[in-house]
């Protein structure tokens, strides 16, 4: 996976240097702000005064009743000044150590393998097409080890795979992208444990009500029905992990309605494969569109092969 991307394609409006932060580098950022709050506590002891300068335009509206309390309001003000400084100060700190963290991947990464970054700069030939949730712990760079070059990605609430009757969207436009004109030879659709879109799509109430989560995980409908009667028995907890999974395989099937994707699953030329990060017990199921199977008697049912379970 390692190896350095052909040169065979021409130049694509996708062949810009992008990098995405790793779920676990969201993690680390929280940790960090809250550290660096915590710390520029301290600090503001010794910087305030001169820091307040700056803010003070903030509170020129206030309330008439602070001159019949005035040590009440001053002691609000400076509360309040402080609040705002570290606020301010926090996302100085975050950006910071993105500075930090992108300086370190330039000297580390792209100048130790500059030659592979600058064949990148000309042109693209990722192997897989991943669709992966939006959710922030399940970054696929991060957990599978895609480098730049590697992997043509789209993330979306709870990785779904709209059927191609549903006309145009954001997903099926980077698919016909990844698929016609980078020639992917892999899509890879991957779910996850604990995915908040699956579970608003299993708990929404048929109510008329609308959100754009609702209209956006509606697209998995199937899955829901088909987890709702398969596990019954369980609990609603358990009900989501089940839906988790069957919806993986429903976007694996909608992948086959798009008429140039079929066409060379069918010569052999792509591969479909679902995936599942289980990030409770750090697990990965990893499962392949069985299509001669998929397609027998003309039913249109989910046939997986090849499965494996990484632990
Ligand atoms: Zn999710």
């Amino acid at each position: 996976m390692a190896s350095p991307a052909p040169l065979a394609l021409s130049r694509d409006p996708f062949g810009s240097k992008s990098l995405a932060l790793s779920s676990n580098s969201s993690m680390e950022l929280q940790g960090t702000t809250l550290g660096a709050s915590r710390i520029f506590g301290y600090q503001l002891k010794s910087e305030t005064h001169l820091r307040l300068f700056a803010v003070s335009r903030s509170y020129q509206g206030l309330p008439l009743r602070a001159s019949r309390d005035h040590s009440s309001m001053t002691q609000q003000l400076e509360n309040a000044r402080l609040e705002t400084v570290t606020k301010a100060e926090d996302a100085c700190d975050i950006f910071n150590d993105l500075k930090d963290r992108f300086l370190s991947f330039k000297k580390n990464k792209y100048m130790e393998n500059i030659e592979h970054f600058q064949n990148l700069a000309n042109a693209q030939a990722p192997m897989f097409m991943v669709i992966a949730c939006a959710d922030s712990r399940v970054c696929p760079s991060n957990i599978l080890g895609f480098q730049p070059g590697e992997a043509f990605m789209i993330r979306n609430v709870a990785n779904l795979v709209p059927p191609f009757e549903n006309g145009p969207c954001e997903t099926n436009a980077a698919l016909e992208f990844a698929v016609n004109t980078l020639k992917v030879e892999n899509l890879l659709v991957i779910g996850h444990s604990c995915c908040g879109g699956i579970r608003a799509l299993m708990g929404m109430e048929d109510d008329g009500s609308t959100s754009f989560i609702k209209s956006w995980v509606i697209v998995g409908k199937n899955a829901r029905t088909k987890a709702r009667a398969a596990a019954s028995s369980l609990d609603f907890d358990q009900q989501c992990k089940h839906c988790e999974k069957e919806s993986v395989n429903h976007s694996l099937l909608n992948l086959l309605t798009y008429p140039w994707i079929e066409e060379k699953v069918a010569k052999g030329e792509l591969s479909i494969h679902g995936g599942y990060y289980d990030f409770t017990e750090c697990t990965f199921e990893k499962w392949s569109l069985d299509y001669s199977e998929s397609k027998k008697d003309g039913n249109g049912r989910f046939a997986a092969k090849d499965r494996m379970l990484w632990c």
